[in-house]
């Protein structure tokens, strides 16, 4: 029996995460939390038992400890308690599933108690990966990728040498709008943002997606997670979004992982690791499967990842500031406040406008965050 934490138990990857739970029949959950949505919680609760809840909203963490008065469980709430969550003496794996930069503290503080992360949470590693994985490595924590593309190269380096590797090809699908230039973008909608082509996801990573953010964070993601310089990593477009990414090696071979495209796998491997398990559901028919085709990005039209490499290369509080402005700008759009193609303007406004820091400890971070944050707000009266 393997015990895990999950946070973020109520999204997109939290819910999968359950699935591959139900499956395996040998994960026992000894604590979830989740922002606000208490209905499912309570579900999770009354199926999977776990002696921990946490929700963010101290309000909604009263109302579902009178729901689950009869379970027994300790419901907590607010970052103490999510930090609980992160530390519950019996997981040996926290599942990091929560969105955005809340989630560096909790993750801290698991690696602090021993916890292996299986590692969903990119915003936290894009922000303080030079506090995490120093740390993990000190006290030998496994950081586990959940993302399809880290878990495809992790999976690719499976028995290389690291100090060999070329470089890293980063595949992305190019997103809902692949194939646009920017005039063709400027009346971009919620709805229109949030039709991923391949993926079903939560809503930030979605519209992260359309706009080629989250391919941003995701190189950063990679430079950390794989020890790379950002030369080393190649963003390669694949529209049909069946090679999960690849990796060339210094004698010119090419490695790569492919698949249908279900989180699950990542999922289930990151928990399992090393070992692979059967799991239900498509398979690649390479009969039926007409065609992988490959492109280069367009930087220009999609400038969130043109600016994430400048912030990953400037690095010190450079990432934070791209990250936590592009936090606020996508909020800001689904809350349709602000224009779809604003979303960037914001982040390369925000970036050349705070002061840089270098190696930035936690506190440092987050307060660079609220300053991202007010910016935003003084330019832009939102
Ligand atoms: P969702 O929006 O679907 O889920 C977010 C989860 O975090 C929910 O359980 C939410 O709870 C919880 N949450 C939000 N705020 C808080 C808080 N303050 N305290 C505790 N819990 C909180 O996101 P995704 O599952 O899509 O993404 C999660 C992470 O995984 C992101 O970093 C994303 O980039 C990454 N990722 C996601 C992929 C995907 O396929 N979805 C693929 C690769 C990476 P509630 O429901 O109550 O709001
Ligand atoms: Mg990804």
């Amino acid at each position: 029996m393997r015990n895990i934490s999950i946070l973020g138990s109520t999204g997109s990857i939290g819910i999968q995460t359950l699935d591959v739970v139900r499956a395996n029949k040998d994960i026992h959950v000894c604590a979830i939390a989740a922002g606000s949505n208490i209905q499912l919680l309570e579900k999770q609760i009354r199926e999977f038992h776990p002696s921990i809840v946490c929700v963010w909203n101290e309000e909604k963490a009263k109302e579902l400890a009178v729901c689950v008065a009869d379970c027994k469980v300790k419901i907590v709430s607010g970052m103490e308690g999510l930090m609980e969550a992160a530390t519950i003496q019996e997981a040996e794996i926290v599942v990091t599933a929560v969105v955005g930069m809340i989630g560096i503290r909790p993750t801290i503080a698991a690696i602090k108690a021993g916890k292996h992360i299986a590692l969903a949470n990119k915003e936290t590693l894009v922000t303080a990966g030079h506090i995490i994985m120093p740390l993990a490595k000190e006290n030998h924590i496994k950081i586990l990728p959940v993302d399809s593309e880290h878990s495809a190269i992790f999976q690719c380096l499976n028995g290389e040498n690291r100090a060999e590797i070329d470089k890293i090809l980063l595949t992305a699908s190019g997103g809902p709008f692949r194939g646009k230039k920017k005039e063709d973008l400027a009346n971009i909608q919620v709805e229109d943002a949030l039709k991923h082509p391949n993926w079903a996801m939560g809503r930030k990573i979605t519209i992260d997606s359309s706009t080629m953010v989250n391919k941003g964070l995701e190189v950063m993601e990679a430079k950390w997670l794989f020890d790379v310089s950002f030369d080393q990593i190649q963003v390669v477009v694949q529209p049909q979004s069946v090679i999960h990414s690849m990796v060339q090696f210094m004698d010119g071979a090419v490695i790569a992982q492919l698949g249908t495209p279900d989180m699950k796998l990542p999922i289930q491997y990151a928990l399992y690791y090393p070992e692979r398990r059967f799991l239900a559901g498509g398979r690649l028919d390479f009969a039926a499967l007409k065609d992988i085709t490959f492109e280069a990005p367009d930087m220009e039209t999609f400038e969130g990842l043109s600016l994430a490499y400048e912030a990953g290369r400037k690095g010190g509080s450079v990432p934070t500031v791209f990250n936590a402005a592009n936090e606020k700008a996508v909020s800001l759009f689904l809350d349709r406040r602000i224009r779809y193609m604003q979303i960037t303007e914001m982040i390369a406004y925000c970036m050349q406008q705070i002061p840089f820091i270098d190696n930035p400890s936690v506190e440092e971070i987050l307060q660079i965050e609220r300053m991202t944050y007010e910016k935003i707000e003084s330019r832009w009266g939102v």
